[in-house]
């Protein structure tokens, strides 16, 4: 019983020996595998740390800047559209918004509004629908108030010195500045002296009726066809107190003729009014120059003088007022 305790143990030993050998091949096959495994796995991990830096900077610097100037262009397009406004009246605005772009869209929409470019063409500005307040404002400077589709008068412009058109010898119902009376006075006298008397169908029209007025002629044939025939307020003649518009006495409105100018009281207007210092704003076929359609019973007291050289001249009022800026 001792003795097979002993064999059995060497019995054991030596079915234990190739087994250890295996054990240990095995285990030397490990630590190899982990070895290589360990070295790939370093070989593989340094050169990742590596690259994320590498491309990390890389790729920040590149899309910064390249986000910087997409901004950019953003602020010159804004300036583009600024040009557009200026010209009415967002002077204010633009160099508040952005200084450095702006010079370059101002000088484009200056000229055609400011009184600049007219003294290199030596004519008024092309008519263009803008709102500049006029150079001549003062009560006393009535006969060179240039007023037309640009050009206009404070809205609060109002001559203190308005009296009823029945001074003048014609119908009442109208006012007019009593510097006009006297002269009117005399070519009512000689009209009906002529035998071709006129009537007043209007005189001054304060700002407030002007809008009444322009919005009628839009109600009757839409905005743009008023542009052409009526001013917008502000920019009537009407507003100085020194324009009437006239017809027949015993006619019908002088717009209701295919041109009142041919009837015997348009005619002797067309002839004479200038003798008395009255002078057709807006002649025939000089849309272009007047900026309005002709308007054959529209006249404007300028005072006699000026309006013998403009009827000298033979040119639109507006031309020869413009040089008197
Ligand atoms: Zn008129």
């Amino acid at each position: 019983m001792t003795v097979r305790h002993p064999s059995t143990a060497r019995s054991n030993i030596a079915v234990a020996s190739p087994t250890m050998a295996f054990i240990g091949a095995v285990v030397l096959t490990l630590t190899l595998s982990i070895v290589l495994a360990s070295f790939r796995a370093g070989g593989a991990g340094s050169p990742s740390p590596v690259t994320p830096p590498v491309a990390s900077p890389t790729v920040d610097p590149t899309s910064e800047p390249t986000a910087t100037p997409t901004p950019s262009p953003s602020p010159t397009a804004t300036p583009t559209p600024s040009p557009t406004p200026s010209p009415t009246a967002t002077p204010t605005p633009q160099p508040t918004v952005a200084p450095t772009p702006v010079p370059t869209p101002l000088p484009t929409p200056r000229p055609s509004v400011a009184p600049a470019p007219p003294p290199v063409t030596g004519g008024p500005p092309v008519c263009e629908y803008l709102d500049v307040l006029t150079k001549h404002v003062g009560y006393g400077e009535w006969a060179i108030s240039l007023l037309d589709t640009i050009f206009h008068l404070p809205s609060g412009y109002a001559p203190g010195d308005l009296v009823d058109s029945g001074a003048a010898g014609v119908n009442g119902g109208y006012l007019l500045r009593s510097i006009v009376i006297a002269d009117l006075a005399a070519l009512a006298a000689d009209a009906r002296a002529n035998g071709t008397p006129i009537k007043l169908v209007s005189g001054y029209r304060s700002y407030a009726q002007q809008q009444a007025t322009f919005d009628y002629w839009v109600s009757v044939g839409g905005y743009k066809q008023a542009l052409r025939t009526s001013a917008r307020a502000g920019h009537s003649e009407h507003q100085l107190g020194t324009v009437i518009d006239v017809t027949s006495d015993g006619g019908a409105a002088p717009w209701e003729y295919a041109d009142w100018a041919t009837t015997p009281a348009g005619a002797w207007m067309a002839a004479n009014a200038w003798r008395y210092g009255f002078v057709m704003s807006y002649p025939r076929g000089a849309y272009d120059q007047s900026c309005y359609d002709y308007e054959p019973w529209h006249y404007r007291y300028v005072g006699r003088d000026l309006a013998a050289h403009i009827a000298g001249s033979g040119r639109v009022p507006r031309l020869v007022l413009w040089e008197l800026q």
